[in-house]
């Protein structure tokens, strides 16, 4: 085995017998320990300061420091030194204390063997080498809780807030002290308190399963200020000696949340009208034929398309022609009831669903339809208007369609119809008034 470097002790100690003692000790293990004397803390300290030293023998009586202020000042000039209290006391409560000050362990004099100086010092040099590995642990912990761009937020069994780091205040406007042993509730808007009770008390009993910090729930937040944000948590679960604890990590998603509505509304809204868009038209459209299936409902379809739109664009420019649009989207908006779905279909035809109507009855909404978009001017820039026209298809969705294609189709045959007699004008296509009579 090769042989390991002595341990280089440090004795400070102002008493020559004393020193002697402990000297003699450490000469009878052979050559395992290198020692050095000082007798002030002066001396040792700068000693320490310009050697490698692995431990320090620490008198707390000296010329120049005396007591606890002695422990102090050797923890203060080198932190990760362990050390070693020797003391005269016999006194248990003394010794403890000097532990709890930061020292490793320590000794009485005059009752200190070879054997027990040496298991003193391993001990000491392992036991300061953990603290020091917790020591850095514990301020990676805190660093990462600190800087984390998430909230953390813990609470005990109780459900009190026991830690609430800063981004934590950030995001709920509360002061650590403030809201340190508040029940978690606080931070939750009203109808979501009973609900996460539940929630975190079956996650609080659950098995080993609902330890998984892979699952994330989405929740809504509530701040100081009364304002609710929305968020994505994670929580762990963790066991300890005075109980449970759990470490919620809380991310704001106030900022995903109004990217992902931007990004349904682009994918969903044609940008010139604000109308849904095709995609969107036929798959609410869909959804309505569902229905009209399971319930046995009934709902009609119009098409429609502007008569002679190249002649408005040819005459009046393209601006203008985008201008006709909107003003054709806005009356039958206003027109239409609120549960009735418009979308642009495509250049300038439109196509509308009326859910729970009957087909005189849509053949009515058409005829009004028709005749609002002939009655609406479409301003020019140059001041004063013009008026355009629209024909109109309907058709009824029918339980047996395959999709609302198919409706829809019927539709566009009958619009063509009404382009063909002559435009602004109504044609209908009705297979379940024909089929059924
Ligand atoms: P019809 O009465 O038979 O429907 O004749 P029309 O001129 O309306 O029909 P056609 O399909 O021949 O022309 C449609 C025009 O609509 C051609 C196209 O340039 C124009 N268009 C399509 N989309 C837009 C748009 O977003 N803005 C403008 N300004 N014009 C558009
Ligand atoms: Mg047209
Ligand atoms: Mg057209």
């Amino acid at each position: 085995m090769p042989d390991r470097p002595a341990i280089s002790a440090l004795l400070i100690e102002d008493d020559p017998a004393d020193a002697g003692l402990v000297r003699h000790a450490l000469r009878s293990l052979g050559g395992r320990f290198a020692l050095t004397h000082r007798m002030t803390l002066a001396d040792g300290l700068e000693w320490a300061a310009a050697n490698r030293c692995d431990i320090v023998l620490l008198d707390l009586t000296l010329p120049d420091s005396a007591g606890f202020d002695t422990i102090r000042r050797v923890r203060e000039a080198c932190p990760a030194m362990p050390v070693i209290v020797l003391t005269g006391h016999d006194d248990d409560d003394f010794a403890m204390q000097a532990v709890a000050a930061g020292t490793q362990d320590y000794l009485f004099k005059g009752n200190t063997d070879g054997q027990g100086l040496q298991r003193a010092i391993r001990y000491a040099v392992a036991r300061k080498q953990l603290e020091e590995k917790l020591r850095q642990s514990e301020q990676r912990l805190q660093g990462i809780i600190t800087l984390a761009q998430d909230a953390i937020v813990s609470v005990d069994q109780q459900m009190r807030i026991i830690l609430f780091n800063p981004a934590a205040e950030r995001m709920f406007g509360y002061a650590a002290d403030e809201i340190l042993g508040r029940p978690l509730a606080a931070l939750l808007p009203e109808r979501f308190r009973t609900g996460h009770d539940a929630h975190a008390g079956a996650y609080a009993t659950g098995g080993p399963a609902s330890l998984s910090l892979a699952h994330r729930r989405e929740l809504a937040g509530l701040a100081k200020d009364g304002r609710e944000f929305p968020v994505e948590i994670s929580i762990s679960k963790d066991i300890q000696q005075d109980g449970l604890l759990l470490t919620a990590m809380v991310r704001d998603i106030t900022e995903r949340k109004r990217f992902e509505n931007d990004l349904r509304i682009l994918a969903t809204t044609d940008p010139l009208t604000g109308l849904a868009n095709r995609r969107a038209f036929l798959a609410a459209a869909e959804r309505e034929l569902a229905r009209v299936r399971r319930y046995g409902r009934l709902a009609a379809v119009l098409m429609f398309d502007i008569d002679h739109f190249k002649r408005i664009n040819d005459t009046h420019g393209h601006a203008v022609g985008d201008g006709a649009l909107q003003t054709v989207a806005t009356t039958a908006r206003d027109l239409l009831r609120t549960t009735d779905l418009i979308g642009r279909l495509g250049g300038e035809e439109f196509g509308v669903l009326l859910p729970e109507t009957e087909p005189p009855a849509a053949l009515e909404v058409a005829e009004r339809l028709r005749a609002a978009l002939a009655g609406a001017p479409v301003p020019l820039p140059s001041g004063g208007g013009f008026h355009l026209t629209a024909s109109i298809g309907v058709a009824v969705c029918d339980p047996r369609d395959a999709s609302v294609e198919q409706a829809l189709g019927r539709a566009d045959r009958a619009l063509y119809r009404a382009k063909d007699a002559g435009r602004n004008r109504i044609e209908c296509e009705i297979p379940i008034l024909s089929a059924a009579s």
